[in-house]
């Protein structure tokens, strides 16, 4: 999951690095007062979990508390990469001598971090290590034995960074493990005038195996946008939103994938991947298809489960007491297999419910999913 700057600000500060004081607002007449509060001229920044937001127009310096209030209001609501802005963090403007880049980075292949470190930070890594290699310092780092001040002078010295940025440098290494995060950014760590060290943009990403003993990012921050995918995160379901109109529910995130497949080969586009796993207890059968309801592009549901340790019989079960629960307004097809076939599908059967039909084959219910979903 990854964090916004503001975040990424905060765990920096309580981690002892200096980064510039700085607010965070979803509301321009709020940016005014802000801005007043932080001496008038600010940096207005979009919020959003992307990079080159400077680029995107998204980093705009304000001389007064007026001129921040209009430049809030022009960034919130901007869409940068497909992000949308929902908040702009004000921070008081800083007087830069020079910028500089440093990270840390899981580095899986190697079972080891990564530091990157360069004395030209502001632009874009990538772009960085593509046209100047060379000013760009890679040093790895053992996870038993972390970035000590000696290992930061490395880094540093590697880099053409300067003195002051060791301590730093150390700082960041105790946000990465302390803080359960394979990667940290900084770019820029910047000099000033004054010669102070600051952060003034930071990018964490936490480790989603950790995030039970990281309990003070909520669900909401899961790293999803789309409100769907809140909703069925919050629920535990494996729900990821498509785009098209047939709605999804089976068993196992390979029998859901070939789904997906079926459906497309059937001329309709899928709403949504979702995989109820083993369990398919009508509780998440009725939290399953509460949230494909209510996504208002779906035009017919598909449920589609091969019958395993988990017989039919049950799932037919849970999807009759889910129909108890939920108010079908769509159309859903229905298709069991496997163990105990034949009981689940008399159940169905049994319940009779107008807007429920089953289907015998994958293929059978695909195609009707998909002509439901397209003549409605
Ligand atoms: P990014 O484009 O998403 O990486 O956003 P950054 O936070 O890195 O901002 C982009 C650029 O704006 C930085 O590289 C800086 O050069 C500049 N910038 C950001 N904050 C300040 C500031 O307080 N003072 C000055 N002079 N420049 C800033
Ligand atoms: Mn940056």
């Amino acid at each position: 999951m990854d964090l916004y700057e503001h975040q990424a600000r905060g765990l920096f500060e309580e981690h002892g690095i200096l980064v510039p004081r700085a607010e965070v607002t979803a509301s321009p007449k709020e940016a005014r007062e802000i801005a007043r509060r932080l001496g008038g001229r600010v940096v207005v920044k979009a919020q959003v979990k992307t990079g080159g937001r400077g680029k995107a127009g998204g980093v705009k310096l304000a001389a007064d508390p007026v001129a921040a209030e209009l430049t809030a209001r022009r960034i919130i609501g901007m869409d940068i990469k497909g992000h949308t802005v929902r908040e702009v963090m004000l921070a008081q403007p800083v007087d830069i001598e020079s910028e500089f880049y440093v990270s840390y980075v899981l580095d899986r292949a190697a079972g080891r971090f990564l530091a990157i470190a360069s004395a030209e930070g502001g632009m874009e890594i990538e772009e960085m290590a593509a046209t100047r290699p060379e000013a760009v310092a890679r040093i790895h780092i053992d996870p038993a034995e972390g970035v000590t001040s000696a290992k930061a002078s490395e880094i540093a010295q590697a880099a053409g960074l300067p003195p002051q940025t060791v301590d730093v440098l150390v700082r960041l290494w105790q946000v990465l493990t302390r803080e359960d995060a394979v990667l940290v950014e900084v770019n820029p760590l910047v000099r000033t005038a004054q010669g102070q060290i600051l952060a003034l943009d930071g990018k964490v990403t936490l480790d989603d195996n950790a995030r039970f003993r990281q309990a003070r990012w909520g669900e909401e921050d899961a790293g999803h946008d789309d409100p769907l995918e809140v909703a069925a995160a919050a629920k535990g379901l494996n729900y990821v939103k498509l785009d098209g109109e047939v709605g999804i529910i089976g068993n196992g995130a390979g029998l859901v994938m070939s789904t997906l497949d079926v459906v497309a080969g059937c001329g309709a586009r899928p709403a949504n991947f979702l995989d109820i796993g083993g369990g398919a207890s009508a509780q998440i059968m009725a939290d399953g298809l509460s949230v494909i309801l209510s996504d208002p592009d779906v035009k017919s549901v598909f449920v589609n489960v091969f019958g395993g340790i988990t017989a039919c019989d049950a799932v037919a079960d849970g999807i009759v007491q889910a129909l108890g629960a939920v108010r079908l307004t769509k159309p859903l097809v229905v298709r069991l297999d496997g163990n105990n076939a034949v009981r689940g599908r008399a159940i169905l059967d049994g319940h009779a419910h107008p807007l429920v039909q089953q289907a015998t084959t994958m293929d059978g219910a695909a195609r009707r999913a998909a002509q439901l979903a397209n003549t409605s």
